[in-house]
């Protein structure tokens, strides 16, 4: 048995001699602990920096959030998004000159004007609402995903199980700085966590890499 006082709480947590080195999670607290006697751990290859070096939380002690990331709003969409945005600023004009000068601008014209307003806000709310229901949080023990404004589903890869961690990105999303990131996790077929349209994806994958041993 190992045996270790919880970061947290400080109460004391019991594994199997095997379990040397591994993360822990507090059965009283939830807390991720890393156990002592860990075997001689090596990053993956070409990254020799721990996350101290990068002013990051250290790998170990208490779980601490490192970054949190949401899909890009405008870098997904760059071209329909300026599109939406110069006809319904169009639209604000034109229903504006209606209003000072009834002759300028024709009622009908004023009429499909601000519905113009109307329905680019709404495509444009509504992307932002996916945005902001979709987060993932990394943080020194883990990776959490989160979907959904109102009815959340989670899931979460602890980083020494993760497998592999891969950037796909499509010619136009390169230019942008987005992609699709997919996290596989050795205990599991296939990508346990997905998000399309992030942010600079090589900048998470590096700060993923950085808290993952490979043994
Ligand atoms: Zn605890």
């Amino acid at each position: 048995m190992i045996t270790k006082p919880c970061d947290r709480c400080e109460r004391t947590i019991e594994v199997e001699d095997n379990r040397a080195g591994a993360k822990v999670e507090c059965p009283n607290c939830g807390d991720m602990n890393v156990m002592p006697d860990a075997p001689v751990r090596t990053k993956p290859a070409g990254s020799t920096k721990r996350p101290e070096d990068l002013g990051l939380p250290p790998d170990a002690g208490p779980e601490q959030q490192v970054m949190l990331v949401r899909p890009a709003l405008f870098r997904s969409r760059p071209i329909s998004f300026s599109l939406l945005t110069v006809l319904a600023a169009t639209g604000i004009v034109l229903a504006a000159i209606h209003l000072i000068s009834p002759n300028t601008v024709p009622q009908w014209l004023a009429i499909v004007s601000v519905l113009t307003v109307l329905g680019g806000g709404g495509v444009i709310a509504w992307w932002w609402i996916q945005c902001l229901s979709a987060a993932l949080e990394i943080t020194n023990k883990r990776t959490v995903s989160r979907n959904g404004l109102f009815s959340r589903s989670t899931s979460e890869v602890v980083h020494d199980n993760i497998r592999n961690v891969q950037v796909d990105q499509t010619f136009w999303e390169r230019i942008w700085h987005v992609g699709t990131v997919g996290i596989s996790s050795s205990g599991q077929d296939g990508i346990e966590i997905q998000m399309k349209k992030v942010p600079k994806p090589g900048e998470l994958q590096r700060t993923i890499d950085l808290y993952r041993s490979l043994d």
